[in-house]
C-alpha cells in the first residue's frame, strides 16, 4: 500500500502552516491528504478560512462530518450523559477522532500541528506511541504559535475570526477545554452558545460540572457555568487546540 501523508487541518493557523510545509517538502513525491471535520458548533468562520487555506494549499480538503451526533457537541454530551471526563471530552473522540480511524489506512503517516513550543508533548506522545509515525513540521522548523499566525497573515489570508477576537485558537467558541476566564469571555461574546452549553450541563447534572473554584472554602470543588462568578474575562487564556488526535496528545499529560 503506499505511504499517505495526511494533515490534520484544524481550521486554526498552526496547522495550516504545518499543512503548508508538508505540502512543501512532500507534495511532489507523496499522496498528501488535507483532512478536516465540521463541527456544528464551530464558528461559522472557520469554513471561510478553510476555503481561503484551500486556494493556499492549491489542493482540497477532505470534510468529514460526522452523522451519529448530527456533527454537535451538545448531542454528543446529551447523548453520553456527561461533559468531560480523564479521558478527555467525548467531543473531539465521537465527531473528530472517531471518524479519522474509520477514515485512515494502517500505513498513514500523520502530520499534527504542535508547535515549536510544544516540543515536550510531542516528545512525550513519541514516547508513548512508539509504532506511530508522526511528522511534525513546526517542531522541525523552530515555528511557534505567533509565527504560524503571521505566516498565514503574510499569505493574504484573514485569520479565523476567533483569533482577531483575541482567542488562543478556533476551537469551538464554547469549548469545554476552557477555564473560568474563558467562559466569561463567551458569556459576553457568544451568549447564545454559552447558554446551549450551561443547559446542557443543567440537564445531566453537577457530574457534569466542569470548572473549578481556584482558591477560596471551596478550592478544588466543581461548579457549574451558570454559577460562574464575574470577573476578569480571559479570551487568550491557554487552551489546546482541538485536532483529530487530541485525545492522544492529552494522553502525555493526563496519565
Ligand atoms: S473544540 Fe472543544 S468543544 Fe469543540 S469538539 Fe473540540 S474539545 Fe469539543
Amino acid at each position: 500500500m503506499t505511504e499517505r501523508i495526511v494533515c490534520q487541518f484544524s481550521c486554526g493557523a498552526a496547522s495550516a502552516v504545518a499543512t503548508k510545509l508538508a505540502l512543501a517538502k512532500y507534495g511532489a513525491t507523496h499522496d498528501v491528504q488535507i483532512i478536516n471535520a465540521f463541527i456544528k458548533e464551530e464558528h461559522p468562520d472557520n469554513r471561510r478560512f478553510l476555503a481561503d487555506c484551500e486556494r493556499w494549499f492549491g489542493r482540497p480538503i477532505t470534510v468529514l462530518r460526522d452523522e451519529k451526533y448530527g456533527a454537535s457537541v451538545i448531542e454528543v454530551f446529551k447523548r453520553k450523559q456527561f461533559i468531560v471526563s480523564r479521558k478527555g471530552a467525548p467531543c473531539s473522540t465521537a465527531l473528530k477522532r472517531t471518524l479519522l480511524d474509520a477514515w485512515k489506512q494502517p500505513s498513514d503517516v500523520m502530520v499534527l500541528g504542535f508547535t515549536a513550543e510544544e516540543e515536550d508533548r510531542l516528545d512525550d506522545l513519541r514516547e508513548r506511541n512508539p509504532d506511530r509515525e508522526v511528522l511534525a513540521p513546526l517542531v522541525e522548523a523552530r515555528l511557534g504559535k505567533e509565527d504560524c499566525r503571521a505566516m498565514v497573515q503574510r499569505a493574504g489570508i484573514e485569520l479565523p475570526l476567533m483569533y482577531r477576537l483575541g482567542y488562543d485558537n478556533a476551537n469551538c467558541p464554547a469549548c469545554v477545554k476552557g477555564g473560568e476566564g474563558y467562559f466569561r469571555a463567551i458569556r459576553e461574546d457568544f451568549p447564545e452558545w454559552f447558554e446551549d452549553l450551561a443547559a446542557v450541563q443543567e440537564s445531566i447534572g453537577p457530574g457534569a460540572n466542569f470548572l473549578r473554584y481556584r482558591s477560596g472554602p471551596m478550592k478544588d470543588q466543581r461548579f457549574s457555568l451558570r454559577e460562574l462568578p464575574q470577573g476578569k474575562a480571559r479570551r487568550n487564556e491557554k487552551i489546546p487546540a482541538c485536532s483529530f488526535s487530541c485525545e492522544l496528545a492529552e494522553q502525555t499529560y493526563a496519565a
